[in-house]
């Protein structure tokens, strides 16, 4: 229901929580981070308010300089930790916003070659996917593009990769995706106020673009993966 992303100087689980009380009043019913922690990614995830979740990282802190977060209005699966965004698969964590149509498919498919399945959503299919084709030798960024394709529905997409501290990956269809600006960091959020706390320089993907994310800047493409411009625009939200 809610996505955050940062590629941050610093510890960012801090940031991603307080991006997600932003998008409090879009509704929610669980939320997570995940952030990597040297090589590894690390998620923390809660039932309920985002107060469960910060009693989490109270109790089980997180210190990475890169993450994702999420609020969950459950379309798939129900209300639980288990449930929650950020989903993972070996090395791949998401957060997505929207439903995947034809996941069921899809699951169905990975499942023959060995993906475990430890959810109900629609949006853990999204992770197994992107993890078989780097399991096959794709780089993330390939990965992502063979992916995006074979998705029906509505979707925003932030994924986070094992071993890759400056790069973050962000796809839009049908759902809202705007990128963040910021002074040596990068953002992705659901909207300009999920941002307002980080940058007020934002732009918005269009339809089917997708962007490949790294502290430097973004890399905007479109579905066929032509790099295309989107303008930055002075959000306000932050005022
Ligand atoms: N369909 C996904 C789920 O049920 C995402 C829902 C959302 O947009 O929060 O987990």
């Amino acid at each position: 229901c809610g996505i955050i992303g940062i590629l941050g100087r610093g510890p960012v689980a801090e940031q991603l929580v307080d991006s997600l009380k932003r998008l409090e009043y879009r509704g929610y019913d669980s939320a997570g981070v995940a952030t990597l922690e040297g090589q590894h990614l690390a998620r923390r995830r809660a039932e309920g308010k985002l107060k469960n979740l910060e009693a989490r990282l109270v109790r089980e802190p997180l210190s990475g300089h890169s993450g994702i977060g999420h609020t969950r209005w459950a379309t798939h699966g129900k209300p639980n930790e288990t449930n929650a965004h950020p989903h993972a698969a070996d090395g791949v964590a998401v957060v997505h916003n929207g439903i995947i149509e034809n996941f069921r498919e899809l699951r169905a498919e990975l499942q023959a070659e060995g993906a475990k399945f430890t959810s109900e959503t629609d949006t853990e299919t999204v992770a197994h996917l992107v993890n078989s084709y780097i399991r096959k030798g794709a780089s993330p960024v390939d990965a992502v593009k063979a992916a995006l394709p074979r998705l029906r529905g509505a979707f925003a997409l932030a994924f986070l990769f094992e071993g890759q501290d400056d790069l973050m990956i962000g796809a839009r269809k049908g759902s809202p995706l705007a990128i963040g600006y910021g002074d040596g960091e990068m953002y992705l959020g659901s909207d300009a106020i999920a941002l307002a706390p980080l940058t007020d320089d934002i732009s918005y993907l269009d339809d089917d673009d997708w962007v490949v994310l790294t502290r430097k800047g973004a890399e905007v493409r479109d579905a066929k993966g032509d790099i295309v411009q989107r303008g930055v625009i002075k959000s306000g939200a932050s005022s």
